[in-house]
């Protein structure tokens, strides 16, 4: 199947055994929602995600104990037929504890850093420097990086901007140059199609020769979390940007596969001409926000509440409340800050903010009995 899109003519970037950029075709990746130290499930995983089509697939690490198992999966992706071994590229997310780089990185392909979570641990050290040792990391190891920015952890140093995604990404973009390391992409998500497109056309104007990896982040779940990704993503495709995706989709673990060929239906979309969206669309009514999961989540029963949070807020649809529901404290904290109700959650139990403010923290039994009062009262205050 032809699936060639006229591309902008960004720089060519290797990613394990692929190239983005250029001319070569959008990859569409995901993410692991696996225990990265579950290094059977997550193997597991990484097969089924990759037979469905994805060029690579991430996976979580904060902690020494996640790079061991990183590199104990490293090991038995060694150890299987070449031909899938072959197609396996594996990417890694670093959040807080950015100094694990050094350990995994001989293991993936690329490593995606986040700015908003380098202001958290080694307080005294400027996070130009941080950057520089990543860098210098990726250099050692033949490894490719990705800026990744989001809207839900942003910088602290930028929150102030008007557009605190678009500002974050043009200051690092910026110190890649001084360093003088082009082997990078650049994400800026946001959990708002408009605002993906928007910032995403900005930054392909400013730095054309950049390869970007595009998603609306925290989109939900289906088919209203692929309606989102398409409204900002197939509009970016049709105009030559971006060089690779993830539809990121709240589902559970076995059907996480819907991520990828929610991806590959979009570019062959996009390949045969065809425009689903209308420029501008937006979700009617309300809108709910949950994240993907990842190893990171707190608690097992995160994708069940969150589809639950769908089921029950049901008759309030055609009110235009935003509620978030998210997976842990990574994205949780300032995801729910902008919603009029949040959910993040903790191991043993879920955290309700209005409007940004924490009313408590509740019982995953307890949770949808007290976000439906909060959710009533806001319904009441607008009749
Ligand atoms: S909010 Fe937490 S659990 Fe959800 S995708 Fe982000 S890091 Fe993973």
């Amino acid at each position: 199947m032809d699936r060639s899109i006229p591309r902008n003519p960004t720089r060519e970037v290797q990613i394990g055994s692929f190239f983005i950029g250029s001319a070569h075709p959008v990859a569409v990746q995901t993410m692991c929602a696996t225990r990265t130290q579950d290094v059977d499930a997550t193997l597991a995983q990484v097969i089924q995600l990759t037979e469905a089509g994805a060029k690579l697939v991430r996976v979580a690490c904060d902690s020494l104990n996640d790079a061991e198992a990183l590199e104990a999966l490293s090991r038995k992706i060694r150890e299987l037929n070449a031909p899938l071994r072959e197609k396996i590229n594996l990417s890694v997310d670093l959040q807080e504890n950015y100094r694990v780089a050094e350990k995994i990185a001989p293991f993936v392909a690329k490593i995606r850093y986040n700015p908003g979570h380098l202001h958290h641990v080694e307080t005294d050290i400027p996070w130009r420097e941080k950057v520089r040792w990543l860098v210098e990391t990726a250099k050692k190891t033949d490894t490719a990086l990705r800026i990744g920015i989001n809207c839900g952890s942003i910088d602290p140093a930028k929150k102030a901007e008007d557009d605190p995604i678009f500002a974050s990404a043009l200051e690092h973009t910026g110190w890649m140059a001084e360093l003088g390391f082009e082997r990078f992409c650049v994400s800026l998500k946001d959990s708002d199609p408009q605002n993906v497109l928007k910032i995403n056309r900005l930054f392909a104007a400013r730095f054309p020769e950049v390869p970007i990896h595009l998603g609306v982040t925290e989109a939900g779940v289906p088919p209203i979390g692929i309606a989102k990704s398409r409204a900002a993503l197939e509009p970016l495709l049709f105009e030559g940007i971006g060089d690779t995706l993830r539809i990121s989709l709240t589902v559970p673990n076995e059907r996480k596969r819907e991520e990828v060929e929610a991806g590959l239906a979009l570019l062959e979309d996009v390949a045969a001409g065809r425009r689903t969206v209308t420029e501008g669309w937006k979700s009617e009514g309300l809108n709910i926000i949950s994240c993907p999961s990842c190893s990171r989540v707190q608690n097992g029963r995160f994708v069940e509440l969150a589809m639950q949070v769908h089921e029950m807020t049901q008759y309030a649809k055609a009110y235009p409340f935003t509620i978030a529901v998210m997976g842990c404290r990574v994205n949780g904290p300032g995801e729910t800050d902008h919603a009029d109700l949040g959910l993040w959650c903790g191991p043993n139990a879920v955290n309700l903010k209005a409007k940004g403010t924490l009313l408590g923290s509740f019982p995953y039994d307890e949770i949808l009995g007290k976000l439906k009062e909060e959710l009533d009262r806001l319904i009441g205050e607008t009749a």
